[in-house]
């Protein structure tokens, strides 16, 4: 049975289909530059990669020529074979502890939520809309960021501002990152075979998040109200005292969207280093001795650290760490530093374990107190099963 599984930004659209249950990969691809000049699509099948140059004015125009490709290089033959179709939702709100059927009573609970994403939910409809439009007969399905992290309870997720805030406004943490935190989480409970694992999982990538699991449930995750929460990320800041907005606003003469689009995209490493936001270019400046990308990277490692204990803490001690997105899974030194700094917790590095991109790992020597694993996650394959379970 072949699920799509779909990630639509405001002018981007991401699939990959699978065939189901086996979970094989088929086709992958993605439509850049929607509603915008010189847009085009790639396409990834059999090991070739297909780009091609065309009109795309919306997001309808891209299903379009998605179904175009399926048909022509004999993916499937007709669109009933298409029997899900798995959409990643940012903001599902405390509504949606899990993933849903998308009926219209869902698509207008996401627009509601919009005010929560109002960057991400608007394109996730967009996408939505497209395929119900031209892919009629498949089931259509929600599977939300912040779901996973629903299972949190009120003192994790409240923040002590009145409480009206959160009953009248819906002012509380909601988290992100949830769909790879639980892959992560899943995959780490049948590498420990053990029910009530209690688990940290990091995901670090260009965004970048710390969740605290116990029995396969989420207690406590560093991502908040917004994103921009937890720790130190790409272009993000993390956590701040909120009171630098106001004092910003009156300093600089900036607007208030001004200061907070620089707290979303001119802070976190790039803020710091004044150089990049990818970690590649902070290592490679920190080579050649740049002073403000080794202090970056100190803070960005501190901040996660940081997590890591409170919620080794929280969770009244872990049974295992893992990292996961492009940082987690590639960077050797930002793992080798973290881990480090965690050695008063009995964990111990394998400096020849660790030297892995992108694989599956396990990075600690077997006396380390706790062991710490490199887990490439797979948000893709997460939507793609959540889809498929609604259909089989
Ligand atoms: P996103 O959060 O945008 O999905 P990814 O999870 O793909 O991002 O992570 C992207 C980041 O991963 C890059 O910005 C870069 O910092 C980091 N990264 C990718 N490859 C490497 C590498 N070989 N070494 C160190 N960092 C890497």
């Amino acid at each position: 049975m072949k699920i799509l599984s779909v990630n639509s930004g405001s002018s981007s659209l991401k699939f990959k289909m699978y065939e189901m249950p086996e979970e094989k990969e088929i086709i992958s691809g993605v439509f850049e530059r929607i509603g915008e000049n010189n847009s085009f699509y790639t396409i990834k099948l059999n090991g070739e990669k297909i780009e091609k140059k065309v009109e795309l004015d919306n997001h309808e125009d891209a299903v379009k020529y998605l179904i175009e490709e399926l048909i022509e290089n004999k993916v499937i033959k007709s669109l009933e074979e298409i029997k899900g179709v798995g959409h990643r939702v940012v903001h599902g709100a405390d509504k949606y502890a899990s993933s849903v059927i998308i009926t219209n009573d869902v698509i207008r609970d996401l627009e509601k939520f919009s005010d929560l994403a109002p960057l991400h939910n608007p394109a996730n409809i967009l996408g939505i809309k497209a395929f119900k439009k031209m892919i009629p007969n498949a089931v259509e399905v929600a599977v939300f960021d912040t779901a996973f992290h629903q299972t949190m309870k009120e003192e994790n997720y409240l923040y002590a501002v009145p409480y009206e805030w959160y009953t009248n406004y819906g002012v509380r943490k909601y988290g992100f990152h949830g769909i790879s935190h639980h892959y992560l989480t899943k995959r780490m409970m049948e590498i420990l075979r053990k029910k009530d694992a209690k688990i940290i999982t990091c995901h670090l990538g260009n965004g970048g998040s710390i969740t605290a699991v116990c029995g396969g449930k989420c207690v406590d995750t560093s991502m908040g109200f917004t994103p921009n929460a937890g720790i130190i990320m790409g272009t993000r800041t993390g956590d701040i005292d909120g009171s630098i907005i106001p004092y910003m606003v009156e300093k600089t003469g900036k607007s208030l969207s001004e200061i907070i689009n620089i707290l979303n995209k001119n802070s976190g490493l790039l803020g710091i280093s004044g150089v990049s936001n990818d970690s590649r270019d902070i290592e490679d400046g920190i080579a050649n001795g740049n002073k403000r990308c080794a202090l970056a990277q100190k803070m960005f490692v501190q901040s996660i650290v940081d997590y890591i204990a409170r919620y080794y803490v929280k969770l009244n001690g872990v049974d295992a760490i893992c990292f996961a997105g492009g940082i987690g899974e590639k960077s050797i030194k930002t793992r080798k530093e973290i881990i480090e700094k965690l050695a008063v917790l009995g964990i111990k590095l394998d400096e020849q374990a660790n030297n892995v991109r992108g694989k599956e790992a396990l990075i600690t020597t077997s006396d380390s107190g706790i062991p710490c694993y490199v887990i490439p996650t797979n948000e893709e394959l997460m939507i793609a099963r959540d889809a498929f379970s609604f259909v089989k």
